[in-house]
């Protein structure tokens, strides 16, 4: 049996966690089978407790953007380590990192720590609520923004594998609140906004979705959407949770020269430990306590480990900044090399990329919204996952993540994976 002792550990795990796992998507509900147990990770590999290896193409949904275990990122955790893990009070490191970021991202002046990519988007909207004494917010059907309430309304990722994209335990009174749109469809938040003048505080977006797959959006809509907020005074949130520091030192903002109000990180900025933030010019940040009215605090908010991770992280990144050509020319050799062994083998498909993110739907139609994403055929999904796991390549476990390709990946590597598509293409 593959997968022996990560079933053992499975089945002990459901005894004392809901589901055995602390995040739900972790629990492979999508595809079926076993969760795999991880025991250590490398560069681009992992390796299970049972003692296989594994291409990595999830990258602990994104931080691991170097490889795993890190040289810089580990040495500064562990000196980090030695001298306390928290104080409860400002330490040096947090405005070391924040200078480097805001220097990192065009149009933000400051930026305030949280733990996750959740507490980063829900302060977000909260702040913006605060700033434009405005209650409504319109969000994009299939953006995940973590799973704070107003966003569990037809939310992507794990929320449409586990059929609660409207979440029970979320109330009426805050649903009413969230507005829905499609995503890459203008008009639909145009008439949003102009059905609900002055109630609107802000848009908020994954600029490049990866929460039900990956799906770029055209520039002239993020522009369009930067101008229809300008226009109705409403403030446009990127949640750059995954396309932060990855799509290029300043995220999906400078990869496609639009500026947003208030931009969002997690994943990269934390180097794989627990870290968000949100970031925005002086004039809405001053809105945040203590210099404004807007609450918003954390006891482990800019924890010292954290920020040192963080921190080796984007010096790492800031020094290299030829990296994202690199990621990008890897994950492009990716794509091209699996649809050309799906096309041999007559799957229908559609590839998505940009940059180092990627993913695939077997589905004919362009996947450009959710509409789209949700007509893949998930029979197909779970034979290519599964198929793919047994022969050393582990994949996101649902059509509605993304891949996210380290630098650590070897053209090797990548040649392997193309080459196991092909074999496990045949079955489907
Ligand atoms: N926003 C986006 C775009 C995300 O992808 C995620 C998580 N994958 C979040 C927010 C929430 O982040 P976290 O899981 O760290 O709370």
């Amino acid at each position: 049996m593959l997968y022996k002792r990560s079933s053992q550990l499975f089945k002990e795990a459901q005894n004392y966690i809901p589901g055995g796992v602390n995040s739900p998507v972790r629990a492979f509900s999508a595809v079926g089978g076993t969760p795999i147990f991880m025991k250590e990770a490398k560069g681009a590999y992992l390796y299970d407790e049972d003692g296989r290896k594994y291409i990595d193409y999830i990258n602990s949904w994104g931080p691991q953007i170097l490889g795993h275990a890190y040289p810089p990122v580990i040495e500064a955790v562990i000196d980090k380590t030695k001298k306390g893990t928290s104080f409860g009070a400002p330490t040096e490191i947090e405005t070391q990192i924040a200078e480097l970021a805001v220097n990192m991202v065009p149009n933000i002046d400051q930026i305030r720590m949280v733990n996750s990519g959740t507490e980063a988007c829900m302060s977000a909207v909260r702040l913006a609520r605060g700033y434009t004494s405005r209650d409504k917010i319109i969000k994009f059907a299939g953006c995940y923004h973590g799973h704070s309430d107003s966003f569990l309304i037809q939310a992507g990722s794990g929320a449409v594998t586990f059929g609660t994209p409207n979440s029970p335990g979320v109330t009426k009174g805050t649903a009413k609140d969230t507005l829905l749109a499609t995503y890459n469809d203008l008009s639909s938040v145009e008439n949003l906004l102009n059905a609900n003048k002055e109630e609107v505080a802000c848009v908020i977006i994954e600029p490049v979705a990866g929460n039900m797959g990956c799906i770029p959006p055209t520039r002239e809509f993020l522009q369009g959407l930067k101008d229809l907020c300008a226009k109705h005074d409403t403030l446009l949130i990127f949640d750059e949770v995954m396309t932060g520091f990855r799509l290029a030192l300043g995220g999906a903002q400078e990869a496609y020269e639009v500026d947003a109000d208030i931009v969002t990180f997690g994943k990269v900025i934390g180097g794989g430990l627990p870290v968000g933030a949100f970031a925005a010019r002086k004039e809405i940040m001053d809105y945040l306590a203590p210099n404004g009215p807007v609450y918003q605090a954390g006891t482990l908010s800019g924890n010292p480990l954290a920020m040192a991770a963080g921190l080796a992280m984007l010096s790492a990144l800031h020094q290299d900044p030829g990296v994202y050509q690199r990621l990008s020319e890897k994950t492009t050799y990716l794509r091209r090399g699996i649809a050309e062994v799906l096309e041999q083998q007559n799957v229908t498909y559609q590839l998505n990329q940009k940059g180092s993110m990627m993913s695939l739907h077997f589905t004919d139609t362009p996947v450009t919204d959710f509409a789209s994403a949700v007509k893949g055929n998930n029979e197909s999904f779970k034979k290519y996952f599964h198929g793919m796991l047994a022969e050393g390549v582990y994949l996101p476990p649902s059509a509605f993540e993304t891949w996210f390709i380290t630098d650590a990946l070897t053209y090797q590597d990548i040649d392997k994976t193309i080459e196991a598509t092909a074999k496990v293409a045949k079955t489907l």
